[in-house]
This record gives C-alpha cells, structure tokens and sequence, in this order.
C-alpha cells in the first residue's frame, strides 16, 4: 500500500460530499476533525454536524470509500461527539457553495441562540439577497434546517440553522 502523508488524505477529503447537501464536502462543513496517521491505521476523526443527523452514517461511509478508491484499505473513521459541532466551523467557501445552492448560509455565530428559543431570525435570501424573508417553519426538508420564503421573490428556501 502506498503510504499516503496527512496533507494529502486531507486533499482526498476534499471529495467527499455531504449526503444531504452534495454541493459542499464535508471539509466545507467542517466536519473532519483531525486525519491521524498511525501507520497501522488511517484514522479520520469526524464530529457530526447534528447529532441525530440521519445522514451520519452515510458520511462515514462516503470518506471510507473514497480513501478506499485512493488504495486505503485501513481507514477508520472515529465520530467525536465532544466540543459539538458548530456553524462556525463552516469554511466561507462552504457557505458561497450552500447561498449557490438555494440554501441560506448560517448568520451569525453560534453565540446567537435566538433559534433555541423559538424566535425567527432575520434571514437573506439566498436568490434575491433581500432581507424581507418570513419563517414559514422551523424545520425544513431535514431537522437541520428551517423553512423560509423571500417576501420579494417569493421563492421558499432553506436556512441552514445556526449551532
Ligand atoms: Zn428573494
């Protein structure tokens, strides 16, 4: 097996796409923690974006696969679920590529709770950039996320959640 240096198990990642938003990988949502070379053992330590996320699992399974295609055979992937994950751990390019998708990027930083406590956010709209949007639910096509429609363009979208 060819042995493969940190910095280039990293650039693989890069490929790997989030299940429920394909357009980001997941170094965009910055969900890979740390990539650990032992030797014996290629160890990527991921924390979830939401612990319950259904799509978890389907992560894991995509970063082992692409490391597999790459000639890894000894990959594991270790889920660390303590600091949690946060929005802030988003890249800036990752929240271009979520605006470009039609999903409007976290605002703020974690800090800001007011969605735990049920109060709608002003949001932008990912299309028109308009900051006239309504909370149409508090959740959107996944838990992770809340349904808004622009007041402008009228168009629905989805506001990625901030953590
Ligand atoms: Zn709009």
């Amino acid at each position: 097996m060819k042995q493969y240096s940190e910095k280039e198990i990293w650039e693989m990642l890069v490929s790997v796409p989030d299940p429920e938003i394909p357009a980001l990988s997941v170094l965009d949502l910055g969900i890979v923690r740390e990539v650990v070379l032992t030797g014996e053992q290629t160890l990527i330590k991921i924390t979830p974006t939401y612990s319950g996320c259904p799509a978890m699992k389907e992560i894991e399974e995509n970063i082992l696969k692409e490391l597999q295609a790459q000639g890894i055979d000894n990959a594991v992937v270790e889920t660390i679920l303590s600091p949690p994950w946060t929005t802030d751990w988003m890249t800036e390019e990752g929240k271009e590529k979520l605006r470009k998708f039609g999903i409007a990027p976290p605002e703020g930083s974690s800090a800001d709770k007011s969605v735990l406590f049920g109060e709608a956010k002003k949001v932008t709209c990912p299309y028109c950039q308009s900051r006239n949007t309504q909370m149409v639910s508090q959740f959107g096509s996944t838990a992770c996320k809340s349904l808004y429609k622009c007041e402008d363009c009228l168009e629905p979208f989805d506001y990625f959640k901030c953590l």
